[in-house]
């Protein structure tokens, strides 16, 4: 080991770790620029209702472009603004943005935004909302916020009381990926969520014939009829998951069955006035 040799340069025993540490310096080093250099955009992903097929909302997915590093995922820039709290103004530009964008589209159609549990635990979150509403003019009703369940693992009480300042303005709340990660029945006790989105993991066990899946979206659904909550499916790719998702009675669907995540100009383009996809 370094330190029993007594070198100072530890990292360089460890080739492995000092490389991956470099390249997570130079990442968020282009983080940090993304969005004065024009890097960020925002496609939209369409959910339909699972009896009519209509669309009824987009959800916003942010996509970093990079100039030194090229398209980067977000399940691998995400993590990294959260730990270097890059989220905060990222966050705030993509609330921004989307509701922008949503007042382009027919009234009736909502806006999903994706909230990470460091933004909702800033004090100015819930001013974050109001603001981005305010200026571009949409109505409150046309905004859901997206959350985990990890959001209750940290600071429970004031991530719980942000979202329900938000639900006062008249947004709904949506609590994504169900059912991985650290379920509690619990949580859903302890705020008014609108929707329940199944993680895509139980859309494809269930579409493999796995019982344990089928059983655990029964459950759900029939946990959130009670609620009085509804259910999103995600992660359907293929007319027979959708078909199985409206038997098991979840009343959206998302997926690339239905549309892949697309840019805004695209989105704008793919219903009509009554909100129905044109083919
Ligand atoms: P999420 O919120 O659960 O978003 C759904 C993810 O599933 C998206 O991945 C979407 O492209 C993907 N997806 C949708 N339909 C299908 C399908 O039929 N098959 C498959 N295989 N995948 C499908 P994406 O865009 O890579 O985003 C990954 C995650 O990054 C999101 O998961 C969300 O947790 C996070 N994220 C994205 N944008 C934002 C953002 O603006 N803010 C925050 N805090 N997180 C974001
Ligand atoms: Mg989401
Ligand atoms: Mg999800
Ligand atoms: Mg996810």
């Amino acid at each position: 080991r370094a330190k029993d040799e007594g070198g100072g340069e530890h990292f360089a025993y460890e080739p492995m770790l000092h490389a991956h540490a470099e390249e997570r310096r130079k990442l968020e080093y282009s983080l940090r620029r993304a969005l004065e250099n024009n890097e960020m955009s925002l496609h939209y992903q369409p959910v339909v209702d699972a009896n009519d097929e209509h669309v009824v909302s987009f959800e916003a997915l942010l996509r970093w472009n990079s100039k030194e590093h090229g398209f980067v995922g977000p399940d691998k820039f995400i993590p990294l603004a959260e730990d270097t709290r890059l989220i905060i103004p990222i966050g705030k530009w993509v609330l921004e943005q989307a509701c922008i964008e949503a007042t382009n589209w027919p009234s009736h159609i909502r806006v999903a935004v994706n909230v990470s549990g460091e933004q909702l635990i800033e004090p100015e979150f819930a001013s974050t909302v109001v603001k981005a509403l305010s200026s571009s003019g949409l109505d409150a009703r046309r905004l859901e916020i997206e959350v985990t369940e990890s959001i209750f693992l940290r600071d429970a009480n004031v991530a719980r009381a942000a979202l329900e300042q938000v639900i006062a303005l008249g947004c709904t709340v949506a609590l994504d990926d169900f059912g991985t990660g650290y379920s509690s029945l619990g949580y859903l006790r302890k705020l008014s969520f609108s929707t329940i989105k199944v993680d895509r993991s139980f859309v494809q066990g269930a579409a493999q014939n796995s019982a344990e899946s089928l059983a655990i979206i029964r459950a759900v659904v029939a946990m959130a009829d009670s609620l009085e909550m509804t259910t999103t499916a995600e992660g359907v790719e293929t007319a027979e998951e959708a078909e199985m998702i409206r038997e098991l009675g979840c009343s959206k669907i998302q997926g690339y069955y239905f549309g892949r995540p697309m840019p805004a100009l695209e989105a704008r383009a793919i219903f009509d006035r009554a909100g129905r996809l044109i083919a």
